[in-house]
């Protein structure tokens, strides 16, 4: 099956495919099968400033290109992604685990982003602002301008998407960029990036580098590189936001998450708890938007208890390549032990353990990172699971009296990325997408994922920054506003 990957990653930069000065590799086997599929460089940071370089000579000409010019290499590159959807589906499947379906979300939003990116010219670039006769004789123009390089800094959760959220946008504004995919997951973002060679853009508008940390330090601590889009956990974003901000850089961080939904006892119970689950199984519970606690309020805990076990017994873990399996592995053996790290504490901290997912065996590949469904109920917020990302499938139930109790829980937390409401009544609905600090909420929804032309990011500790990613807030991030005021004697 093993197909469309390189054995050993390179880097991207000024057009061309270069080995990492860096001569330290990592193996990367497929997570569900233990195929290996290739390897990757650990980076260094004189690659970064390789590609920044590279990135800061093609800046001039690029954004002297008029919009429309630019934004035609996107429409190429969204055709000739669609072109190879299906292979991007199966190089994101093999190397994150993911299931095939899975897959489409991740490579579909993509696409979605550049789409949005490709109306920039008319719909939200060129809209500047004027006025005339501000002062006798004197009239007002306001144009955003591109700023330089922008690095774009990915987790490993989302391969194909993620840098998709920010690449196009930037380089409609005329800016240049160097994407540092997850080290991770880098096959996806390869074979982006091969497609990206045959549009034949200008070379060094975009480049990668591969790696780990010596790769974002390079990148944080680059005094040519002009802001930084990141996303990945907390402690990292926090690094990368303090470190841009010591070097004068923009940065938009987007990190981790601990998303909790309500549950109120008037909900449409079956698909309810269908969309619980798949929030919470989806992709082995490494989103994002994942459900990680869910409230019951009311008499709506005694009815989860009961329906979640049932639910959870019909999820098909397997080789996400196959019909049938709905949830995959998880990404590696170190995350499968954190995850069952957690479980354990989970248990220690007097949590019931309903549905134990620790010991599922998947017998025709025996060295895949199997974790089952896991389900626990009577959680509380001082609990460690109950308050820590866990970022793998585990579900947890704590118990509210009512929608101002659960609202207290949510609120206490000092993430903030996503929140749900699962309710027929209007009022509880309102409430909850009006008070809960989360900037991404759903009624009736456990994904709350925005499309590409709405913002897309968390609040308190899940990001730091202003503005978010994707749609009009990106185009913001992406330029400076420069106000010329105009006499003529
Ligand atoms: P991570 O923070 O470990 O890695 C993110 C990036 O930072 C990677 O490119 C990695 O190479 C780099 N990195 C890791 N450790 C570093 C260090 N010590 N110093 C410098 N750079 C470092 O995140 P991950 O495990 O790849 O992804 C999962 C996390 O991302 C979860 O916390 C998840 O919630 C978060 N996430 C958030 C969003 C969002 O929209 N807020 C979206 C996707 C994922």
């Amino acid at each position: 099956m093993k197909k469309h990957f390189v054995e050993r990653v390179q880097n991207y930069i000024g057009g061309q495919w270069k080995a990492s000065a860096n001569p330290e590799y990592v193996a990367i086997t497929n997570p569900a099968t233990g195929e290996p599929l290739g390897s990757v460089p650990m980076g260094a940071s004189s690659d970064v400033d390789d590609a920044v370089k590279a990135a800061k000579a093609a800046f001039p000409a690029w954004s002297q290109l008029p919009a429309q010019t630019r934004s035609r290499y996107l429409f190429d590159l969204r055709n000739l992604m669609e072109k190879h959807y299906d292979e991007l589906l199966s190089i994101c499947t093999q190397e994150h685990g993911k299931t095939l379906e899975e897959s489409k979300g991740d490579v579909r939003r993509g696409i979605d982003n550049v789409e949005a990116a490709c109306g920039m010219p008319a719909a939200m670039l060129a809209a500047g602002g004027a006025l005339e006769q501000i002062a006798n004789g004197i009239d007002c123009h306001s144009v955003r301008q591109p700023m330089g390089v922008f690095a774009i800094i990915a987790p490993y959760n989302f391969p194909s998407m993620v840098p998709f959220w920010f690449l196009p946008y930037a380089i409609a504004s005329g800016n240049t960029v160097v994407v540092k995919p997850s080290e991770q997951v880098p096959f996806s973002q390869v074979r982006l990036f091969e497609l990206l060679h045959e549009l034949g853009l200008p070379p060094g508008v975009v480049n990668m580098v591969n790696g780990a940390r010596d790769v974002v330090n390079g990148i944080v601590e680059n005094k040519d590189i002009a802001g930084v889009s990141f996303v990945g956990s907390s402690p990292v974003a926090e690094h990368v936001y303090t470190r841009c901000g010591a070097t004068g850089k923009r940065v938009q961080a987007l990190g981790g998450a601990k998303n909790f939904g309500a549950v109120m006892d008037d909900c449409h119970w079956d698909k309810s708890i269908a969309n619980i689950v798949d929030s919470s199984m989806g992709c082995a519970g490494q989103r994002c938007l994942a459900l990680s606690v869910v409230i019951g309020v009311g008499n709506a805990y005694g009815e989860l208890e009961k329906r979640l076990p049932e639910a959870l017994a019909k999820v098909k873990v397997g080789n996400g390549l196959e019909a049938g399996v709905t949830m995959g592995p998880v990404i590696s053996a170190r995350h499968r032990e954190r995850v069952l790290a957690y479980i354990e504490k989970g248990q220690r901290e007097g949590a019931k353990l309903v549905v134990d997912g620790r010991h599922l065996k998947v017998d025709a590949y025996p060295k895949g990172h199997w974790i089952g469904p896991t389900l626990f109920t009577g959680v509380t917020p001082e609990m460690t699971i109950g308050h820590e990302e866990i970022f793998g499938p585990v579900l947890c139930v704590m118990q509210a009296k009512d929608i101002d109790e659960a609202m207290r829980i949510v609120k206490a937390h000092p993430l903030a990325n996503a929140s749900s409401i699962y309710t027929q009544s209007g009022a509880h609905a309102r409430q909850w997408c009006k008070e809960v600090d989360a900037s991404m909420v759903g009624v009736n929804i456990g994904v709350a994922a925005p499309m590409a032309m709405f913002g897309f990011g968390g609040a308190k500790g899940s990001f730091l920054g202003d503005l978010k990613a994707h749609g009009r807030e990106q185009v913001q991030f992406y330029t400076q506003n420069k106000t010329s005021i105009m006499r003529w004697w």
